[in-house]
C-alpha cells in the first residue's frame, strides 16, 4: 500500500516538475531565488563552501576534545533540499502547507551539496563524535524523514532525529535535550554542541528573547536588536555555519515570533 502511495507521488512530482537538471528555457517567468536554487551552480558551490569550513572547524575543535560532542544539523534547505517542492508550489500556484506533508512522505528529496562528505568526515573522527538533526519538520514526519536521510547516506543507527511536537517545543528546548542528555536524549549522556548548521537563524543559539519587546523603544525595535545580536556574534565561522537560502524563511516576516 505505501510502494502504491509513493508511486502515486512520485508519478504527481515529476508530472509537476519533470527531473531536468539544466534550466529550462521556458522558465523565464520563474521567480530568480527558486531558478537560484534549482539551477544555479553558484548555490551549489555556496553549499559546498559552507561545509568544508564546517568541517575544517569541526576537526580542530574535536582534537583537543575528550568528551563526547555533537554538530547539530537542521533538515530541510541544509541537509535535504525541497527546492523541488518549491517548484511544485511554484506550478501549482499554492502556497505553503500545500502539498508538503505529501512531499516528506516521498522521501525523495536530493542532499544539500557538500553534507553528505561533511558528516561523513565528522563520523571518521571517532566515538566521541555524533551528530543530531533538529527540525522543525512535524513529528508524524519523523520516520520518513529518517527514511529519507538514510537513502541519501545521511543516517547512520545512533544519529539523533528530533522533530517538532507542537509549536511549544522549540529548537532551543531540543538543543538543550541534545545538550544536556535530557528528554528525549535521555540516557545518552551530555554532548557539547561544537557547530550548529542551518538555513535560518533559529537554527543558531536561541536569541533571548527576555530583551527587547516588539515595541519601538529608544533603542529600536526586537527585530533591530535580534539582527544587532547575531550580527555581532563572534561565532560565525567557527560554531555557526549558514547555508543560503532565498526561498522562504524567518526573514520575510521580520523575524515575528
Ligand atoms: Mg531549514
Amino acid at each position: 500500500m505505501k510502494l502504491f502511495f509513493k508511486l502515486m507521488l512520485s508519478i504527481f512530482f515529476f508530472l509537476a516538475v519533470g527531473c531536468q537538471s539544466t534550466t529550462p528555457e521556458t522558465e523565464e517567468e520563474m521567480p530568480l531565488d527558486l531558478k537560484w536554487m534549482r539551477y544555479s551552480v553558484e548555490y551549489q558551490a555556496l553549499c559546498t563552501q559552507v561545509y568544508r569550513l564546517a568541517w575544517k572547524s569541526v576537526k580542530q575543535q574535536a582534537a583537543s576534545l575528550d568528551e563526547d560532542w555533537v554538530v547539530v544539523l537542521d533538515v530541510d534547505e541544509t541537509a535535504l533540499d525541497n527546492s523541488g517542492y518549491q517548484e511544485i508550489l511554484y506550478k501549482e500556484k499554492k502556497d505553503f502547507p500545500y502539498f508538503w506533508d505529501d512531499w516528506v512522505l516521498l522521501e525523495e528529496c536530493p542532499p544539500v551539496p557538500g553534507v553528505k562528505a561533511f558528516i561523513d568526515s565528522v563520523r571518521s573522527l571517532g566515538d566521541n563524535a555524533h551528530i543530531a538533526f533538529i527540525t522543525n519538520r512535524n513529528f508524524p514526519l519523523t520516520d520518513a524523514t529518517r527514511s529519507n536521510l538514510t537513502a541519501v547516506g545521511l543516517w547512520e543507527d545512533g544519529d539523533v532525529l528530533l522533530c517538532q511536537k507542537g509549536r511549544e517545543d522549540t529548537k532551543g528546548i531540543r538543543r538543550d535535550e541534545v545538550r544536556n542528555g535530557t528528554g528525549r536524549c535521555e540516557g545518552m549522556g551530555p554532548r557539547k554542541i561544537i557547530a550548529l548548521i542551518g538555513d535560518q537563524i533559529g537554527d543558531m543559539d536561541s536569541y533571548p528573547e527576555e530583551k527587547p519587546s516588539d515595541e519601538p523603544t529608544l533603542q529600536g525595535t526586537r527585530e533591530a536588536h535580534l539582527k544587532e545580536y547575531y550580527l555581532n556574534s563572534d561565532k560565525w565561522g567557527t560554531a555557526y555555519f549558514m547555508l543560503p537560502n532565498p526561498m522562504y524563511g524567518y526573514w520575510t516576516s521580520g523575524y515575528q515570533r
